[in-house]
């Protein structure tokens, strides 16, 4: 038997031989294991190809010089025969760096203009029900007394003030530059039904009776030509905050300037200028690490403090200067934030902080207000609410505002190049109306526009430009 089975394994060895193709191979693989390989000759192909020889080679020797450019990309052995090669390195480094971080920006940006469309979709939407349940009320057979027009707010519809049937009677719809401030429909009559249904539960906290202060205050009257006093160097800077402290405190001056960029997924740098020149220069004297990430352009400036909202929260945050530290925090009571009640621009901007001459204040809106914009004035240490109105202006219609001597003042549009102030709101009356005071986006995309009370001007953040605009008011001298 064994015999046999000698005989029958000696045969196969002589046929395989006979075939002149069978090989046995015994070798150590590329991770050190013991590797076997039997070769069998096809019995359709006599032959490779240039199998082995020279190919074979030229494949190890591309495969080496991968294997050497993965080790030093992967931060392996710097030496080596190629050590030259090695001082390209940090040049390398630089520029994957350089990539991820711009990466990093276009996914931010492309995140904001997609909350900026769902949140253009949403407006639309609304607006179309609100178009179809007017269609669908029949017209008065008279016409009706024109009450004064409600305000109207780039696009969007102002809620009516509750219980003040003889407000609001009207809606405007925008023109394609999304200005509608000439745009009025006397026939489009709202029921009392549909009416309802547009109403917020308004409870507005009368203001003190007299007030504090207001020497040079008045009522805003015009808007002068934009001036711009830089050009951001980068996407960082399409959009941003700056500022100046009204109120400035040691060891910084009265004249230093701030300024925040504000595109991008970790937004904390605080550059501090000497001046204006320095920073139409471009020449910072001071950058500051922020503890905790900004969110958006509503951040301000006052007594020694920069006041800003933390990223993805409603948490307002204190950061004192002059200790570069956090000196208080606390969450805007209600406050919608990251989306939920922005600016029609978007870009997060749900809470906008501001200082004029009656102190901090912030507007933003709630799910009680249904977006309307509530201001609430702060205490400056403490951030604590000191007295909230809520208004009748939907905040998403509404591209920014800003507040001057107590009273909140709207914009129409943030790309139209001639576009209007609309609206103002007085918080010492709590009562608000329309306006029409011309003002220039020069660079058609403004993402933040704010009173400075140190310069009495108005400062603005116009597509990568920082500008200002004089203002005058009604009464520039009270007393
Ligand atoms: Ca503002």
């Amino acid at each position: 038997m064994f015999l046999l089975l000698l005989l029958s394994l000696c045969a196969l060895l002589l046929e395989g031989h006979a075939q002149d193709r069978a090989a046995l191979w015994r070798g150590n693989d590329r991770a050190g294991r013991c590797q076997y390989t039997f070769t069998v000759q096809s019995p359709t192909e006599t032959s490779c190809p240039q199998a082995g020889g020279p190919e074979l080679e030229g494949l190890k020797a591309r495969l080496s010089l991968l294997e050497v450019l993965v080790s030093r990309l992967s931060g392996g052995d710097a030496g080596g025969p190629q050590g030259a090669g090695s001082r390209g390195q940090p040049e390398l480094r630089d520029a994957l760096s350089k990539a991820v971080g711009e990466r990093n920006l276009l996914q931010g940006e492309k995140e904001r203009l997609e909350q900026e469309l769902q949140g253009l979709q949403r407006r639309m939407e609304e607006m179309m029900r609100e178009t179809e349940r007017l269609r669908s009320r029949p017209c008065p057979l008279h016409t009706p007394i024109v009450p004064p027009s409600p305000p109207v707010q780039g696009g969007g519809l102002l809620r009516p003030a509750a219980g003040s049937s003889s407000m609001s009677h009207l809606v405007s719809r925008p023109n394609r530059q999304g200005d509608s401030s000439s745009l009025r429909d006397s026939t489009w009559q709202i029921g009392s039904q549909g009416f309802q249904e547009l109403k917020a539960e308004v409870t507005e906290v009368p203001a003190p009776v007299g007030s504090e202060d207001l020497t040079g205050c008045g009522d805003l009257i015009s808007v002068g030509e934009p001036v711009t006093h830089r050009k951001a160097d980068n996407i960082e800077g399409k959009y941003g905050v700056w500022m100046q402290d009204p109120e400035a405190v040691s060891p910084y001056g009265p004249n230093m300037i701030w300024r925040i960029d504000t595109v991008g997924s970790d937004i904390r740098k605080l550059f501090g200028y000497d001046d204006m020149v320095q920073l139409s220069k471009g020449f910072p004297s001071k950058v500051l690490l922020l503890p905790e990430q900004v969110e958006s352009t509503g951040s301000t400036m006052y007594r020694g403090s920069l006041y800003y909202q933390r990223r993805r929260s409603r948490t307002l945050i204190r950061y004192d200067l002059a200790s570069e530290s956090t000196a208080a925090r606390r969450d805007l009571p209600h406050a919608g934030f990251h989306g939920q009640f922005p600016y029609s621009w978007g870009g997060y901007t749900d809470i906008d902080l501001s200082v004029d001459e009656q102190g901090l204040w912030a507007v933003y809106s709630t799910n009680k207000a249904k977006g309307a914009i509530v201001i609430s004035q702060l205490d400056p240490h403490s951030l604590e609410v000191k007295r909230s109105w809520e208004t009748q202006i939907r905040k998403n219609s509404v591209a920014n505002s800003f507040i001057i001597c107590g009273k909140l003042y709207t914009v129409a549009s943030y790309t139209a190049a001639n576009t209007m102030i609309n609206y103002m709101y007085d918080t010492e009356t709590s009562q608000g109306k329309p306006v029409s005071i011309p003002l220039k986006n020069k660079y058609h995309y403004n993402s933040m526009i704010d009173y400075n009370r140190a310069q009495r001007k108005l400062f603005a953040w116009d597509n990568f430009h920082i500008v200002s605009y004089d203002i005058r008011l009604s009464r520039q001298q009270v007393n």
